[in-house]
């Protein structure tokens, strides 16, 4: 097949939806464009200067993040720093610490590298031990997310960012939505699409430049530039809902494409509908980061968590 918009060279992806063929280059100025309308719509390319630091967790997403991010930063004077969260999961990290270390040298890109196990005092794959043996009855994939979004905020906020970019893609926000829906959390479906909706003194604004691009896309994309993502799934996946709801979701991408694309739709028109509705933000008593209860998640979880050490 050839490519729908030069014509001239062989196809390397389709898109069912649209029903259209690119080659490596359009394909990649595709990807790249979509990535630089969430940066302009979020205003990220405004005035010059800006700091983005990039939660990099060392798999395809977000090294694409990065690596697009590092790419135009020059042309549009922002400086980018990746951030690096080690929360601890054996057969799992070490190896995509690798991958963000490749792409860092090779760009001459600036890293952190944050322990969890320093800076809270237990690993992901302690926690992980406790909920098997029924000690503590929150899940791997909860404690991660708890206190990877904790320490990204702080780590990011104290190194000066104006934003955080996360590497989020089409199939992820599409899950989340539903994960949220079948979970009655609402507030978290209309809290943040491409960007934060809410600006929170101590909360550093999130952007996810991969908004609008397929995960089939990102795979492409990692391929066509060399990018050293490891295909490793966490070992810890296995205990969400996330997998199943994935599952289902490209079952019906498949039988009607662009099903996915229509949610982000939908709740970008539900954003728009329900502007005036806020969370009271609150500030943890305990560490003082912002949270919707008095104590936030990651200290309530730590308190628990801390009579096992
Ligand atoms: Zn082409
Ligand atoms: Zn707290």
């Amino acid at each position: 097949m050839r490519c729908s918009l030069c014509k001239k060279d062989k196809a390397v992806i389709k898109y069912r939806h649209s029903n259209m063929y690119l080659c490596a280059d359009c394909f990649k100025k595709v990807f790249e464009k979509k990535a630089l309308v969430v940066l302009k719509r979020a205003g990220v390319l405004r005035g010059s200067g800006k700091l983005i630091v990039v939660a990099v967790s060392g798999g395809k997403d977000s090294l694409n993040t990065l690596y697009v991010l590092h790419k135009y930063s020059e042309i549009y004077d922002y400086d980018v720093i990746a951030l690096l969260i080690n929360e601890g999961i054996s057969g799992y990290r070490e190896y995509t610490i690798k991958g963000m270390i490749s792409l860092c040298n090779k760009y001459k890109i600036e890293y952190k590298i944050v322990s969890m196990e320093n800076e809270i005092g237990f690993t992901v794959d302690f926690a992980t031990e406790l909920y098997k043996k029924r000690k503590i009855r929150w899940k791997p994939c909860t404690v991660c997310g708890v206190f990877r979004r904790y320490l990204l905020n702080k780590h990011a906020r104290e190194m000066g960012a104006d934003f955080l970019a996360t590497g989020h893609n089409l199939d992820d926000e599409a899950q989340t939505i539903l994960l949220n829906i079948f979970q009655d959390s609402l507030y978290r479906v209309i809290q943040a699409d491409y960007i934060s909706r809410e600006i929170v003194p101590k909360m550093v604004p999130r952007i996810k430049p991969l908004y609008y691009i397929y995960e089939k896309e990102s795979v492409v994309y990692a391929l066509l530039n060399k990018i050293p993502a490891w295909h490793i799934e966490c070992p810890h996946a296995q205990y969400g809902m996330r997998a199943d709801i994935r599952r289902f979701l490209n079952k019906l991408e498949d039988l009607k494409p662009g099903t996915k694309i229509n949610l982000l739709l939908s709740r970008e028109k539900i954003i728009q509908k329900t502007k005036s509705l806020k969370m009271p933000m609150k500030y943890c008593e305990i560490c003082g980061e912002p949270s919707t209860h008095e104590i936030c998640r990651a200290c309530q979880i730590r308190n628990v968590i801390n009579k096992f050490l």
